[in-house]
């Protein structure tokens, strides 16, 4: 992600709500896309004041009443219900009434944006219900109905909430938002990372699938990914779950999960490339990669290698988990390559830097 910055000249980043230095209230105008300090108008709503756009804006509902968004909306343009291009797509929010959940929600709000706007910078296409889009997307944040008994693969108990995608809408359970929760899921999952952005990235993958692949491309995607009736997904679920990966997953698989069935290999390499156009976004606008990157897939990889490298020694420096994997299998790349195609050509432009 880029930084922004106040009109007082002091940096702002993607989740400020406001200035430190000025104290002014601060938020993401959809017209210029920046990050911008918000001047109050008599009237009521705010000035852009990022000097060319100038737009009237008005803070998202769940910026102004939630304190989960740092969104706003052009007004006369705004959309009914006054929420921003990306709190629109939510079906169902968490209970509020349950302390911490705002808390949660706030998280999970954050890592959306960033979700959106990798999307955006890619051009990929996305809308909700009401939109004119073949999948209408939309999100459920929720919380399992009784409390967790340390179990997190139950299939009796109805009750609970399960993290995954289905035509179009995404469910995340709210514990994910909960980092001692996630560490442990992790660690009992056996994963390299668990974040939430990481969930988000991973579910958009199944979204694109069914807009870009189904009935459009699944030849080519099967060619790639293998075929995803064969075996069925229950039946992939229940072998991945009683015996776990092959052990020679890394030679074909970008993490140990997209050995399951074809369908999660997709959505894993799919939010792996999401992961290195927002890592290699950053890099390129903080000046941290040495090659050039021309757009091709190959020169993604180099760059994404290099400042993966960098950064994995700053970690562990600092004691935390790499950030990037060691080198990519050619089978993964194969996989990659074929993300790389169905992006470019479903992209409103070209251009993904
Ligand atoms: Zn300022
Ligand atoms: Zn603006
Ligand atoms: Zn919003
Ligand atoms: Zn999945």
């Amino acid at each position: 992600m880029r930084t922004f910055s106040c009109r007082c000249g002091n940096p702002l980043f993607f989740e400020n709500t406001h200035c430190l230095a000025c104290q002014a209230d601060v938020g993401w105008c959809p017209a210029c896309r920046h990050i911008v300090a918000l001047e109050p108008l008599p009237g009521g709503g705010y000035r852009c004041t990022q000097p060319g756009c100038q737009t009237a804006l008005m803070k998202c509902h769940n910026y102004a009443l939630e304190n989960v968004c740092n969104r706003t909306v052009v007004i006369n343009q705004g959309y009914a219900d006054t929420l921003c291009d990306c709190c629109r797509y939510n079906a169902v929010i968490p209970d509020l009434s349950i302390e911490g959940n705002r808390e949660r929600w706030a998280a999970l709000e954050a890592a959306k944006r960033r979700l959106f706007h990798t999307l955006d910078l890619l051009a990929l296409p996305h809308g909700t219900v009401g939109d004119a889009i073949d999948v209408p997307l939309s999100f459920s944040f929720m919380a399992d109905a009784l409390p967790d008994q340390g179990l997190w693969r139950s299939t009796a108990n109805q009750e609970k909430v399960y993290t995954g995608h289905a035509s179009g809408h995404i469910t995340i359970n709210v514990k994910e938002a909960d980092a001692v929760e996630r560490e442990r899921l992790r660690v009992d999952m056996n994963e390299s990372h668990r974040t939430l952005i990481g969930h988000f990235r991973h579910e958009i993958g199944h979204y694109y699938w069914d807009l870009l692949v189904k009935q459009r491309d699944e030849d080519a995607c099967r060619q790639v990914f293998g075929h995803h009736d064969q075996p069925t997904y229950a039946d992939a679920l229940e072998q991945y779950y009683q015996q776990g990966a092959p052990g020679d997953w890394p030679t074909r698989f970008i993490s140990a999960y997209a050995a399951m069935h074809p369908w999660e290999d997709f959505a894993e390499s799919f939010a792996f490339y999401l992961d290195m156009v927002a890592v290699l976004d950053t890099a390129m606008h903080m000046g941290l990669y040495r090659t050039e990157y021309d757009g091709t897939l190959d020169s993604m990889l180099l760059a994404f290698h290099q400042v993966g490298m960098a950064v994995n020694e700053l970690n562990r420096d600092m004691g935390l988990l790499d950030l990037a994997p060691g080198a990519v299998a050619p089978a993964v790349r194969d996989k990659l390559a074929y993300v790389h195609r169905l992006v470019r050509h479903a992209g409103t432009h070209q251009e993904t830097r």
